[in-house]
């Protein structure tokens, strides 16, 4: 028997996936036992907000993500299209049918014994009865604790931070440099050139020491820490100036109260910091020193990097820039920053809470704990961002949980397929700047000879993805 703990969309994904294979499964679920704060039903696979599934189409990346699943027998996706309601090129659904539907199918499912409980321990797994913990974004803190000690409390977020990416070709690149903070390397730094002349009162420019992480807000967020290459933008003092005003006076989105608690010091909102006081922000994510301006050969007075975020390298992320500011709102200020003022934005940033583990410190790319390979994690909890990947997370998990019940190897499909991409990234990526992210061809191993036309660059990764996944779910099942 496979324990499942969490009856949302990878936990239900999961265990029909098991249940599909002719394993019996008992799934535990809490509501209405014990409720979170967002969900408002007792059904299976609630949506606790949008009802979209996004795009539909194989030239995006979660619609091919959804044709692989759709292959793979997904439960989840069959309950959306049942319950599809128009929504152009995207998939969206009545929420109420699409949950109805997945708890029809669960509860009727001969080999699937739901348990209405909130489970506090972990009970014991082991390779004949592996266990899969799926509990989501809003695990119950009894469960938390166990699961901090099972992976490491430093391996567990409770929060995402999360800072805005804009396109690359909307960034202004005349006013923009290139350059890795002190030319990449800490110890070789030059003597600072200095701040902008007259501008920086004695004692206010950040120091080679706050640079180093040795004080002001951590590094933890992902400020440059000297490594790879970055956009550097400048701003003079009236700019900065015009900026933090801006950014004092914006209007801040209205948050759940699960937000309202205390920010972890480290990854604090780029607007709280700037309430610390004027120059805090110069000392932290806006941070000048070891950046010298092409222009003036000088540090600018203050500068925001961007670091490249995909590997098509058409997408940059503001470094340190984690915002819970209204989305207008984000857009309006950050295009105050010279280089930005046409940025045109993929994410916007977030701060809300949401409990996932350091993917790739704890999992390997079957969804399997490195340390205790009888236990697998699927969904938000996984380090995964989003209704459709937490769903394929979780059928990855059951499929392999199936597999190691029955003392077969457990595999994933490889990187040029959505699902296997999701799960490569999850388990490889750098594990000291990991956030949880949703499918993008970005993530998706690069074509040998990529077409030149967008679209027929997306249809090509398509086109070979579904030709990969056809070849592993053939050898899967020989
Ligand atoms: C406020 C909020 C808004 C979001 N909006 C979107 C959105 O618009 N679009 C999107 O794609 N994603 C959104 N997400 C992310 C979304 O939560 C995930 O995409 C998806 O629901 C994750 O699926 P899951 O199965 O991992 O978790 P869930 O769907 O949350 O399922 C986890 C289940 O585990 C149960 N559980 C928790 N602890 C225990 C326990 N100890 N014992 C037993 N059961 C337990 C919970 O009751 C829940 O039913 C949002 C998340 C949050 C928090």
């Amino acid at each position: 028997m496979i324990r499942i703990i969490g009856g949302g969309l990878a936990g239900c994904e999961a265990a029909w996936q098991v249940a599909s294979a002719g394993l019996p499964v008992t799934l535990y679920e809490m509501r209405p036992v014990r409720g979170t704060a967002v969900h408002k039903t007792d059904r299976l696979a609630e949506l606790v907000c949008s009802n979209s599934f996004r795009g539909d189409k194989v030239d995006n990346a979660v619609g091919l993500l959804k044709e692989e699943m759709r292959r793979l027998g997904s439960l989840v996706i069959r309950a959306a299209e049942a319950s599809r309601v128009p929504a152009g090129a995207a998939l969206a659904v009545d929420r109420e049918r699409f949950a109805d539907a997945i708890t029809a199918a669960i509860a009727t499912h001969p080999l699937i014994t739901i348990v209405r409980q909130e489970v506090t321990s972990l009970p014991a797994a082991s390779v004949d009865e592996p266990l899969i913990v799926a509990t989501g974004p809003l695990t119950s803190e009894g469960l938390s604790g166990e699961i901090a000690r099972l992976v490491g409390s430093s391996q567990l977020y409770f929060y995402d931070a999360i800072s805005p990416i804009v396109l690359a070709e909307s960034i202004d690149r005349t006013k923009v440099f290139r350059q890795s903070r002190w030319d990449r390397s800490l110890r070789n730094a030059p003597a600072p050139v200095g701040a902008e002349a007259g501008v920086a009162s004695e004692g206010s420019q950040p120091s080679a020491a706050d640079v180093a992480g040795e004080s002001g807000p951590a590094i933890g967020c992902g400020i440059d820490d000297g490594q790879g290459d970055y956009l550097n933008c400048p701003l003079n003092k009236d700019e900065y100036l015009r900026f933090y005003d801006a950014l004092t006076h914006a209007e801040s989105a209205t948050v759940h109260d699960f937000d309202k608690e205390r920010f972890f010091e480290g990854c604090l909102p780029v607007e709280v910091m700037a309430h610390r006081g004027v120059d805090t922000l110069r000392f932290g994510p806006m941070k000048p020193v070891g950046l010298t301006d092409p222009r003036t050969g000088r540090f600018p007075y203050a500068a925001v990097q961007l670091r490249q975020d995909n590997l098509a390298a058409d997408h940059f992320s503001l470094v340190g820039f984690q915002t819970q500011l209204k989305w207008g709102e984000q857009a309006r200020v950050l295009r105050l920053i010279p280089g930005l003022e046409q940025a045109e934005f993929v994410r916007y940033g977030m701060v809300h809470r949401n409990t996932y583990v350091n993917g790739p410190t704890v999992l390997s790319e079957t969804w399997q704990l490195k340390q205790h390979p009888a236990i697998f994690f699927a969904g938000q909890m996984s380090g995964v961002e989003g209704y459709v990947e937490s769903a394929a997370s979780g059928l990855l998990a059951g499929l392999n949980a199936a597999a190691l019940a029955r003392g077969r190897a457990t595999s994933a499909p490889p990187r040029t397929t959505a699902i296997g991409a999701l799960a490569y990234y999850a388990s490889h990526a750098d594990p000291a700047h990991y956030e949880p992210s949703n499918i993008t061809f970005g993530i998706m191993e690069p074509l040998v000879k990529p077409p030149r036309s967008k679209m027929e660059r997306k249809m090509a990764m398509a086109n070979r993805a579904l030709d990969v996944l056809a070849d592993w779910m053939r050898d899967r099942a020989e």
